[in-house]
């Protein structure tokens, strides 16, 4: 396989991305982690720091960085896909804000590793500035800094702009206004992951690659190389889960896609702004993601690729022409600039974790030893450190802040069997995208977005 062409971001790592070894019969550990991506890697990396003794092996079917770690949008947010609201309502009020505190926290983290570890990943915590381009995305802005207010959030954590402020930051075609938040980093994602994985082999942890793992049992991660018999079993698989035996429904694998445009030039980066790196999306319902880049290129991506019958994932869904002309369009929208040809030289995507309930968790099963973290739908970056740091003092019994915060150990519903999964998760990106549509003809918020957000509990 040839991994350079899986992202923009693996096509530009400074390394040649040749697998390392993979394993060669039984071995055992004392902890045994499945999947090299952020998740895997950070668990790793703190595990190793706590206990330089363990010993620790990292079984990845293709290389480290193989997974959304190595193709997503590289925005290291304070985001958590349960909305403050939501937490709060299912936790109370104290403990949904120490959850997003430890986002917080978490971005300032990660960006001390980069920087401990001389990890080059083109770290720049420059903030997110979410443009309100219609009179629907500017109530929508409004309600999200009332009730980031009413939750305990400050102005130094979210921030209303008016049109003049967001368009000094981004100037966008026909913005009215938006939000801006101090906590989030732009990083070169695959960059991160790849260091992050010499820092761990650094400290001593194998990383088995080109291994796939066919079945997870207590005390074992079983492949057709051999078995790794360990007392804790990891799971850092994501949107990869659902193809492990009795995983089927425990995530849906939903599709994010991007494209990258060719190095722009001083004098478009003028027009554009962005002069900080922030990272930068809008109000609409079908999530758009977007990022600066070191190079000078906008990353741009979005949802709204169709989720595939029966959870499946395959190299082919990554590519999907008609989301990839509707990203060139909607970024051309944005930034006229750009000219009626958006100059696109990479196109790519990548399979998310979503769980039936929305809510992202880390968890161990202290009776069997089995270990998870996942369901972070599109804001893994930040999350799967908090998650590796979580799975640390779990796993070594160390009750600390981070194993009380309320997704520890949270289990969420199974997903639905087919034909019902297919049928809910497209009519839901159906509905997102006729309220996208009908908004932008009618500027009016969109009613059946609004109860269709109620419904997945956000
Ligand atoms: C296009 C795109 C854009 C995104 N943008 C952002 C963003 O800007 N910000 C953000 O916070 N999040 C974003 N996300 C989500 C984020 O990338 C993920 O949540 C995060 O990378 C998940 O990390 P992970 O280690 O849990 O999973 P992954 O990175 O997917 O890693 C899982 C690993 O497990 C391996 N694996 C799977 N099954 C097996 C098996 N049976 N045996 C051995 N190995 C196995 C896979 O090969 C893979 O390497 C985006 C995702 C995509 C796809």
């Amino acid at each position: 396989m040839r991994y350079q062409e899986l992202s923009y971001w693996l096509s530009s790592v400074d390394e040649p991305l040749t697998p390392r070894p993979g394993l060669a019969g039984d071995t055992d550990a004392d902890v045994v982690i499945v999947g090299a991506g952020y998740t895997g890697l950070w668990t790793a990396y703190y595990l190793a720091e706590a206990d330089p003794a363990l010993r620790i092996v990292v079984l990845e079917k293709e290389i480290a960085g193989y997974g959304a770690s190595g193709r997503n949008g590289g925005w290291c947010s304070a985001l958590f896909p349960t909305s403050l609201p939501a937490l709060a309502r299912r936790h109370g009020r104290d403990r949904a804000l120490a959850m997003q505190r430890a986002m917080q926290e978490t971005v300032r983290e990660v960006g001390r590793v980069v920087a401990a570890e001389g990890i080059d990943c083109d770290w720049r915590a420059g903030g997110t500035v979410v443009l309100a381009r219609t009179d629907a995305q500017l109530s929508r802005a409004r309600a999200a800094v009332a009730e980031a207010r009413e939750h305990g959030l400050a102005d130094e954590d979210l921030v209303l702009l008016d049109a003049a402020e967001a368009a000094d930051r981004c100037h966008a075609e026909g913005v009215r206004g938006g939000t801006y938040t101090p906590h989030c980093a732009a990083v070169h994602p695959a960059k991160l992951v790849r260091g992050l994985a010499r820092a761990v082999e650094r400290r001593g942890v194998r990383i088995v690659e080109r291994t796939p793992v066919t079945a997870l049992r207590p005390g074992a991660a079983v492949t057709p190389a051999g078995v790794v018999r360990a007392p804790v079993v990891v799971r850092a698989t994501e949107g990869f889960t659902p193809a492990l035996p009795g995983q089927r429904r425990a995530v849906a694998p939903v599709y994010s896609l991007m494209v990258a445009t060719e190095p722009l030039p001083a004098s478009t980066w003028a027009q554009i702004g962005l002069g900080e790196r922030e990272t930068f999306s809008d109000y609409r319902h079908v999530i758009i993601y977007g990022q600066r880049t070191a190079d000078g290129r906008l990353a741009f991506g979005g949802r709204g690729a169709p989720y595939h019958f029966g959870s499946r994932v395959r190299p082919g869904y990554d590519r999907e022409p008609r989301v990839f002309a509707a990203l060139r369009r909607v970024l051309g929208e944005i930034f006229p600039v750009l000219g009626p040809e958006v100059p696109v030289s990479h196109t790519w995507g990548g399979p998310l974790g979503v769980a039936r309930d929305w809510a992202a968790s880390v968890g161990l099963d202290r009776s069997t030893g089995l270990a998870w973290a996942g369901g972070y739908v599109g804001d893994g970056v930040g999350t799967s450190n908090l998650a590796g740091r979580t799975l640390a003092d779990l796993i070594r019994g160390a009750d600390s802040e981070l194993t009380a915060l309320p997704w520890v150990n949270h289990r969420s519903p199974r997903w639905e069997p087919e034909p019902l999964r297919w049928l809910a998760v497209n009519a839901g990106l159906k509905v997102m995208f006729s309220a996208d549509e009908a908004e932008a003809r009618t500027g009016r918020p969109s009613r059946r977005a609004a109860a269709f957000s109620r419904l997945l509990g956000h």
